[in-house]
């Protein structure tokens, strides 16, 4: 329906980006992204009084969200403003704002557009050799400055290159090389360069990423500290085993997947180039006891698993587990089963996270009141033994419970 309200209203309106790009490549990709060359406000308003769905716009952009009530989301842009107005000859001028626009774009795969309007409805356009380069396999900026127009498109290219399979093109790396050299990423915002970072991590499989960023000497760039050497893949490959095993139970507690690699790619630094890192890449203060308080007690607590796990006869009992991981968060519970080699020990944290966390007494502070126990801070020591017993094993029914209270 996109095309004929446009035909409606007279606007010519394109399927751009991402969208097309994994269309051609018959890969899923659940957002929309659309062009239209005018108001695309005023568009994507017209289309909502038709349509049911909301609409949310950004007057300073020019830009809107159609939202449908089943959660797709429609991104809608406006070509630029100053084009369309320009009194030059119609028909190519539109075509021309159309072309500025993906002309801004990162790389050539992601400036295919495809006509939506009923008329010519699905004829693609090619203007920068997208095509080539998607059946080359190739991430190819369009012109050379684009890395000093937005170094942040970096790290998009190892992004888009990791998850495509795809090899970024020789003179594309060579201007990443440069890009790097010449020091233009130092002036990358740390928002930006979080969010690139956040992305990266957020992908299905992040650590060949990961390794490609270093070999183009972008890890360093974060922080100097940063390093990948030893056994980084082998933790983030179980860091990523952990996320799956994760997000199949369940548990509607989300987890942040970036978290627990992030985690992991700081593990053996000091505290010191921790809090550089929280700096450079301006982490939110309400993520960043995860990345000092919690990281030592996680720390302190991996210790003592693998002292445990060395020792293999005696496994800490189920209320040792349960006191040394409850204050810790879902994301450094899943760092600690990256860091573990042994398979026992990673067992003793998912027991932890499946069960044990939740595990609660069969008796209140009301039936202790009853019993008589006179209110008082000893119930909570007394609940707190009581939960102890049960994670052991040594009371399982409410009467045992009542017996171990009164004993
Ligand atoms: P993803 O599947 O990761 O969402 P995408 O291609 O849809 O991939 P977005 O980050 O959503 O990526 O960006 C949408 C479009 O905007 C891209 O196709 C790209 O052309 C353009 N774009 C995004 N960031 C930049 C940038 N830094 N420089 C130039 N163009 C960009």
């Amino acid at each position: 329906d996109f095309g004929r309200i446009a035909d409606d209203q007279g606007l010519k309106v394109f399927a751009v980006g991402g969208f097309v790009r994994d269309l051609l490549l018959g890969e899923p990709n659940l957002d929309l992204d659309i062009v239209v060359e005018g108001d695309g406000i005023a568009f994507a308003e017209a289309f909502s009084r038709e349509q049911t769905c909301r609409v949310r716009s950004h007057e300073k952009f020019g830009t809107a969200v159609i939202v449908f009530p089943d959660g797709f989301k429609v991104d809608v842009a406006s070509t630029r403003v100053e084009y369309y107005l320009e009194p030059a000859a119609l028909p190519t001028v539109e075509t021309a704002s159309l072309k500025l626009d993906l002309y801004r774009r990162d790389f050539t795969i992601n400036t295919l557009a495809i006509v939506l309007n009923s008329a010519r409805f699905g004829e693609l356009l090619d203007y920068f050799g997208g095509l080539r380069d998607l059946r080359e396999k190739a991430i190819r900026v369009l012109h050379n400055l684009s890395f000093v127009e937005d170094p942040t498109r970096v790290f998009r290219a190892v992004r888009f290159e990791q998850r495509l399979g795809f090899t970024i093109g020789k003179q594309t790396e060579h201007l990443i090389r440069s890009a790097v050299r010449m020091g233009f990423l130092d002036r990358i915002g740390g928002p930006r360069l979080l969010n690139e970072i956040i992305h990266i991590l957020e992908e299905p499989r992040p650590y060949p990423a990961i390794a490609r960023l270093e070999e183009l000497e972008l890890i360093k760039f974060v922080h100097p500290a940063l390093d990948i050497a030893g056994d980084t893949d082998e933790i983030l490959e179980r860091a990523m085993r952990a996320l799956n095993w994760y997000e199949l139970l369940y548990t509607g507690q989300p987890c942040h997947g970036w978290m627990v690699y992030f985690l992991c790619l700081i593990r053996d630094l000091d505290e010191d180039a921790v809090n550089g890192i929280c700096e450079r890449l301006a982490i939110p203060a309400r993520h960043r006891p995860l990345f000092t308080e919690q990281r030592r007690l996680a720390q302190g607590v991996l210790q003592r698993l693998q002292a445990f796990a060395r020792r293999k006869l005696k496994r800490p009992q189920n209320s040792e587990i349960h006191r040394w991981l409850l204050p810790l968060d879902t994301e450094v519970l899943l760092y600690l089963m990256a860091r573990l080699e042994n398979e026992e020990a990673r067992s003793w944290i998912s027991l932890f996270v499946t069960r044990l966390r939740d595990q609660k007494t069969l008796l209140s502070g009301d039936d202790l009141k009853s019993l008589g126990v006179p209110p008082g801070p000893r119930y909570r020591e007394i609940l707190d033994e009581l939960l102890q017993a049960q994670l052991d094993g040594k009371v399982a029914t409410r009467e045992q419970e009542l017996e171990f209270v009164a004993r």
